[in-house]
This record gives structure tokens, C-alpha cells and sequence, in this order.
């Protein structure tokens, strides 16, 4: 047992945790006076004991190994949580800390503070619950959205048909030409819509994220656009992109969305895009930037709402793209906003994380690190 503690005591004595000072194997040598308030023993009850006795069987190994560390050289403090067994038989999460005052004159043990965290655990284990609630509605949301798609289009694509037939089969003047076109135009557009919805509903579970050319996303995303970028006359510059954390199918539809609405949102200018990427934390921030019509500032949070359009009904369009992009972002566990300025351009960002010991582009090691 230490030899003196007396000035240690005074320290421990009136702590809100337990304090407890071990023996090299465990063997508690001396107990605070709040043990009886963590723990509901009185300090004297517990001495001789061995510490271990006292942890929920499946926290021992993990507490036996906190003992051996601090044991070890160098000894370090060491901190764990572990359910110890109260006076009333019920187990209590604490967290616990080691510290090897073995070589202190003063002191000669290896002190041990005890702190309850059952508010803590309690809250995190909410905080679990939630989310996997949250989990378990997006994919009954997920398996609805499918049912509702697949039974949606049968109908639409009956009405499309059956009214070109109607217009072929029947004499029909110019309005009645007319109206069937709306028909047809209208069930094209819903067709369109059940397939941004059915996106939208797929995207933003964090699932498994493999290694993304960033670059190579962009090129696929370009090539899809082709025929709209073309007629647009517009130019698109891309900066060497990292390789990133993330979903390729879906980062491929990210700058899609986000490069088609630089074309169909383009200014009098002549059409300037450029995707740039720069470190940011633990990842990248990514760039999409445009020399457009721009947003006001006032509409550069709403923009990322379902079915918010701002502008001229006859551009093409869901509401849903941004939308989708700000979903996509978000369950690869990254952040999206908008840059902008009415008639100077957009510039949209989002985060993502890089990917690990992957070689990153040369070029971008000169320009930036
Ligand atoms: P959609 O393009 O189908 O309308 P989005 O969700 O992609 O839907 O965009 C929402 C709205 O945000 C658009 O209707 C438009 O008003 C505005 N917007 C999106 N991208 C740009 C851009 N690059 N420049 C200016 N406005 C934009």
C-alpha cells in the first residue's frame, strides 16, 4: 500500500468520481469516499477486491488488457468504458482512467478514476436506435418508391400510346391535334419525373464507397451531355481531379446534374464551365463553376429543395436535380452548397473524402501542397 497519500486524498477525497488506488494485479487498496455514490458501496467494502470482479464479464478482457497497458513502458494513462457491477447487483457504464503512479513516492499504486456515463451511453444508444429507424423507414421508402414507379409507368405509357393511336385512327382537328400532343408531352414529362423521384429515393444511404477517378466521373458526365453542350457552344475545363471515396454510378449523375444545369441556366455570354478541385480536411472540396444567369441569395439554400425551380417553366426540368446532388453528397458524407451572384455565375461545392494511400494526381501536389 503507498505510504503516504494524505496530500493525494485531499485531492480525491471530494471528486464526483470514483477514485480508487489498485496494485499492479488489480487488488484495490484504497477507496474514495464517492464510491458509495457511484457505485453504492462503502469504500471499505470494497478493499481486497480485485478490480475485475467487479466488470461485466464481457468488458473484462478489455479491462485486463487497460491494466496491462498502463503497466507497460512507457505507461500511459488509459481510458476505457466498461459496465461495473454496483452494490445493488444492476450494472453501470463508467468510464474509467488508469494511471501508473507505481514510482510516485507519494502515492505507490496505479490510481484509478471512475466517472458514470450512463447518461452518456444512454443517449448514444437513442442516437443508434434513430438511426437505424431512420435506416429501416428510407428503405421501406426506397422499396415503395420502386412498387409505385413500376406501377405508374404502365398506365402512362397505355395513355401515351393509346392517344398517338387515337390521333392516327381518327379525324381530328388542328385543337384536338393539339390537345392530344399536351397528352403525350405531359405523360414524357411524368415519365421523367417517375425516374428523378426513383433516383432521388435510391440516393443518400450510406453504402459501401469504393475508390472514384473523379476525373473520369466528370468525362462520363461530359459525354452524357454531349449533344447539349455542343449546341450550347459552351466550353468545359477540367482541373486534375483527385481520386476520391464515393459511389461512381452516382457521382457520375451528380456532375451530370450539375454540368447540364451550367448549359441550361447559361447567361449571354459565351458558356464557361470549369470543375476544380482543392484539399479540404481529410478530403477534397470539389468546383463546379459557371459563368451563367446565377441565383439570388435568398434562393441559394432553397435551390437544394424538392421541386424548387426558379425560373422559366420552359427550360426542362424536375426540380429534383440539386435535389438529387445534395442526397448523393450528403450519403457519401459530405456537405453541398452554391456560390453565386445574379449575372455573374454559380459556382457549386461539395465535400468528399479522399481516398486513402491512393496516388493523387502530380499536377495538382505542385499547384497545391
Ligand atoms: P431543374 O433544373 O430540374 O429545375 P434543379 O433541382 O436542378 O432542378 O435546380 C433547381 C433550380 O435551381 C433550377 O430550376 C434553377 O432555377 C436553379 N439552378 C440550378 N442550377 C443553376 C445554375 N447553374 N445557374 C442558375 N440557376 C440554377
Amino acid at each position: 500500500m503507498a505510504k503516504s497519500f494524505q496530500g493525494f486524498r485531499s485531492l480525491i477525497e471530494n471528486s464526483p468520481d470514483a477514485v480508487s488506488l489498485i496494485d499492479k494485479r488489480g487488488e484495490i487498496l484504497y477507496g474514495s469516499a464517492s464510491t458509495s455514490k457511484v457505485f453504492g458501496y462503502h469504500p471499505e467494502e470494497i478493499l481486497g477486491r480485485n478490480c475485475l470482479e467487479l466488470i461485466h464479464p464481457e468488458d473484462r478482457d478489455r479491462s485486463s488488457q487497460a491494466l496491462q497497458d498502463v503497466l507497460a513502458k512507457p505507461p500511459g494513462p488509459r481510458q476505457w468504458d466498461a459496465r461495473v457491477r454496483c452494490k445493488d447487483g444492476r450494472y453501470s457504464w463508467v468510464e474509467s482512467t488508469l494511471s501508473n503512479l507505481l514510482f510516485e513516492y507519494e502515492v505507490q499504486a496505479i490510481v484509478m478514476r471512475q466517472r458514470d456515463i450512463n447518461a452518456r451511453k444512454a443517449a448514444e444508444e437513442e442516437r443508434q436506435r434513430q438511426a437505424e429507424q431512420l435506416l429501416h423507414s428510407k428503405l421501406r421508402m426506397e422499396e415503395f418508391a420502386y412498387t409505385a414507379a413500376h406501377d405508374l409507368r404502365e398506365p402512362l405509357r397505355a395513355i401515351s400510346m393509346c392517344t398517338a393511336m387515337l390521333v392516327q385512327r381518327t379525324e381530328m382537328d388542328e385543337k384536338g391535334k393539339q390537345m392530344a400532343k399536351f397528352i403525350v408531352d405531359g405523360a414524357a414529362r411524368m415519365s421523367i419525373l417517375i425516374d428523378d423521384l426513383l433516383f432521388f429515393a435510391s440516393t443518400g444511404t450510406h453504402e459501401a464507397l469504393q475508390c472514384v477517378d473523379l476525373r473520369h466521373a466528370v468525362e462520363q458526365a461530359t459525354l452524357n451531355l454531349a449533344p447539349a453542350i455542343e449546341e450550347s457552344g459552351g466550353v468545359v475545363t477540367v482541373d486534375p481531379l483527385p481520386i476520391a471515396r464515393g459511389n461512381e454510378i452516382h457521382l457520375v449523375r451528380l456532375f451530370q446534374n450539375l454540368i447540364g444545369n451550367a448549359v441550361k441556366y447559361r447567361g449571354e455570354e459565351p458558356l464557361e464551365i470549369r470543375v476544380t478541385a482543392r484539399p479540404h480536411g481529410p478530403g477534397w472540396v470539389v468546383r463546379i463553376e459557371d459563368n451563367g444567369i446565377g441565383i439570388a441569395a435568398e434562393h441559394q439554400t432553397r435551390v437544394f429543395m424538392p421541386f424548387v425551380r426558379l425560373f422559366d417553366r420552359n427550360v426542362p426540368g424536375t426540380g429534383l436535380g440539386l435535389a438529387v446532388c445534395k442526397n448523393i453528397v450528403e450519403g457519401m458524407g459530405g456537405t453541398m452548397w452554391v456560390e453565386s451572384e445574379p449575372g455573374a455565375g454559380s459556382a457549386f461545392c461539395f465535400t468528399i473524402v479522399a481516398a486513402e494511400g491512393l496516388p493523387q494526381p502530380p499536377a495538382y501536389k505542385l499547384s497545391h501542397l
